[in-house]
């Protein structure tokens, strides 16, 4: 999959070989380089935006059962081709084959259920001073979005956008992130077999900064969906030469939270779940732990323990590991230097702390999943995103000193509590300051509940009904009536 796809752009129902540079892509558990894609110049990014307004204008007046049905064949081509597209993102991102397949499914679950929302966009007739006005508010499709997306979630980030945006109306152009571009060029690979119409899906590959940014600043994009780091989101919101409808699902430093009354098995197997999946690299990863000082101990070694126990390995090779490579030299740096800073500054280590052993690890992005105890919040690992596979353990000694804890940070996307008083529960779930709150799982996002964040954590909701509004505007009709003649 990945040469056939090598140098391509998709725009306008056609694969064409793109004119700009030619920018590798490498296989992070090797090194070795998969193939080259193709920056997309300003004019091609023009002719994908030209192709996503061409194709708007009938793709917004199509029925709505239409574009469910059109949603639903894209699901079932992406179920069909599950295996081959989670190699293509195992190999250019990292992630063991089974947990990419699972990634995969998830694409084809969005698909589904915005297929079925789409027959679901309804509108309100609301009361009006006098009974001779009817005032009718109506959702009307956005338009073209420009859909930026990261390299830690290939397909579900790129599809949570894909599908919202189609069953609303819009079209999109979508720019994936330059380490992994393949994934998403395989999905335009199957919106061509579910045979939507030419131009309503539309990819561009390149860098953010010069494609990216072509996209925020070209005036035929109306609404920018983007997910990344706060500060390139930032920069995107101060960039806009013109009023854009914006998404941003940004960073966090998400907390957890474990009280005296917590089921401590199942506190650390969350925990460890929720730290190490991906290697860490997800957004709504747990970073930092805030245990009750009574039960500190046990669940410190018990989380040791599990974390040491997850497999490593190439996730081509071996499909069911816990965890593969990270996808490139800058998180796993990044790792090592809030690690480095934390043991500095007088944390413990308790698990992992280096690269695995061995020549199979020798040239890939390979560490360790780790564990640091005794905390402070002059740590960059409880202050800062890592995005890698670190979590630092602290103490805490009474609920409000760990809400407070946790609520510290600029950030507001996911937090975490494991607890089994309900007084517990209702306390800290109404006052953690974050848009997804899990207690006693560490699944935060689920597809039809809303999911985003506070703060410096971006604005906008991706999943459920109020992931479709998104890409809704409301147009209010005010119709006054006369009495029917002849009456
Ligand atoms: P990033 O550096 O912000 O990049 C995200 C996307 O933006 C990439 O496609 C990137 O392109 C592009 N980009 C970079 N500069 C741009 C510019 N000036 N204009 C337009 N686009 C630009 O983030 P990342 O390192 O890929 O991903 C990790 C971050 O994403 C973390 O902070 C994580 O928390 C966040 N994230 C958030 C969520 C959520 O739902 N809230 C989910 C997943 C990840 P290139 O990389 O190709 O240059």
């Amino acid at each position: 999959m990945i040469t056939e796809f090598a140098e391509k752009l998709f725009i306008d129902g056609i694969w064409r070989t793109g004119e700009g540079a030619r920018i590798p892509v490498e296989n992070p558990a090797t090194g070795e380089v998969l193939a080259h894609i193709a920056a997309a110049t300003p004019a091609e990014v023009d002719l994908a935006v030209t192709a996503a307004r061409k194709a708007f204008k009938s793709w917004s007046r199509l029925a709505p059962v239409e574009r469910s049905k059109a949603l639903h064949r894209l699901g079932d081509a992406v179920s069909a081709e599950a295996d081959t597209m989670a190699r293509t993102m195992t190999l250019e991102q990292g992630k063991p084959l089974n947990e990419a397949r699972g990634e995969i499914l998830k694409l084809a679950e969005a698909c589904h259920f915005y297929a079925e929302e789409a027959v679901r966009i309804h509108g309100e007739i609301v009361p009006n001073t006098t009974t001779d006005i009817d005032s009718l508010v109506v959702r009307e499709p956005i338009g073209v979005v420009g859909a930026i997306t990261p390299w830690n979630y290939p397909a579900e980030l790129v599809g949570w956008k894909l599908c919202a945006a189609l069953a609303a109306g819009c079209t999109i152009v979508i720019k994936p992130a330059e380490l992994t571009p393949f994934t998403a060029l395989a999905i335009a690979s199957m919106v061509e077999k579910a045979k939507m119409p030419a131009g309503v899906v539309n990819v561009v590959t390149g860098s953010g900064s010069t494609v990216g940014q072509a996209l925020v600043e070209h005036p035929g994009v109306d609404k920018i969906a983007f997910t990344g780091s706060s500060a390139v989101g930032l920069h995107i919101q101060r960039s806009c030469p013109t009023i854009k409808r914006l998404s941003l699902e940004l960073g966090c430093n998400c907390p957890l939270i474990v009280t005296a009354s917590a089921d401590l098995d199942a506190a650390a197997k969350g925990a460890v779940r929720r730290s190490f999946r991906n290697m860490g690299q997800i957004c709504i990863a747990i970073n930092r732990i805030y245990v009750a000082r009574p039960i500190a101990e046990a669940f410190v070694r018990r989380l040791a323990e599990a974390a040491d126990r997850l497999v490593i390995a190439n996730g081509i090779e071996r499909p069911d590991a816990d965890v593969g490579a990270m996808a490139s030299a800058e998180p796993l740096n990044k790792t090592k230097a809030h690690l480095a800073d934390a043991l500095a500054k007088g944390a413990k280590l308790v698990a992992g702390g280096s690269a695995p052993e061995g020549d199979a690890f020798a040239r890939g992005h390979f560490f360790r999943p780790t564990v640091v105890a005794g905390c402070t919040h002059d740590m960059k690992v409880m202050t800062e995103e890592t995005f890698g596979p670190l979590v630092g353990v602290m103490v805490f000694d009474g609920l409000d000193e760990a809400v407070e804890l946790a609520n510290d940070t600029p950030y507001g996307l996911a937090s975490y509590v494991y607890a089994k008083d309900m007084d517990e529960i209702r306390y800290l779930s109404s006052r953690l300051d974050y848009g997804n709150v899990a207690v006693n799982n560490v699944d935060a996002g689920i597809m039809n509940a809303p999911y985003g964040g506070r703060k410096q954590s971006g604005v906008g909701y991706e999943h459920g009904r109020e992931g479709m509004l998104e890409y809704l505007n409301f147009k209010h009709v005010r119709i006054r009536y006369d009495e029917p003649k002849g009456r």
